[in-house]
């Protein structure tokens, strides 16, 4: 069974590549859909649920929203598209919530991204704190 719970932040970014109007400083509100998919817990405090819609909410909103909200999301990364911000947000989710399956950003009421478990992620962070592009310099 799958359960979703919806998330809003207000954000700031700059896209430098883009040809357009996205490389002036402009803002969304974003919405966060988080789906998590699992069988029915049989004991505890979550029996009879896939998860606490209240645990959701306090991890998403420590992990993500907090971080998001009313920032400039380029302090973050160097080029913040929904689709390099959602593999952001993947990589803070994934080991929190073990049953995470599927996350929908939408970055205006018409236009979403969305990211699957099992999906490849490409790295998205600031290059010069991403460990993917950091050289290894052999010693000398
Ligand atoms: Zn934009």
């Amino acid at each position: 069974m799958q359960i979703r719970k919806s998330f809003t932040f207000e954000a700031a970014h700059v896209l430098p590549h883009h040809p357009g109007k996205c490389a002036r400083l402009h803002g969304h509100s974003y919405r966060l859909d988080v789906a998590l998919e699992g069988p029915l817990q049989a004991t505890g405090p979550a029996a009879g649920m896939v998860e606490d819609f209240e645990v959701v909410s306090r991890v998403v909103k420590a992990a993500v929203i907090n971080e998001l909200d009313h920032r400039s999301l380029n302090e973050l990364l160097d080029n913040p598209t929904a689709e390099n911000l959602i593999v952001w947000i993947w990589e803070r989710l994934e080991h929190e919530l073990p049953h995470l399956a599927e996350l929908t950003l939408w970055e205006t009421r018409k236009a979403c991204v969305v990211i699957r478990k099992g999906d490849p992620l490409t790295h998205a962070g600031k290059a010069s704190e991403s460990p993917t592009n950091r050289q290894e310099l052999p010693l000398p």
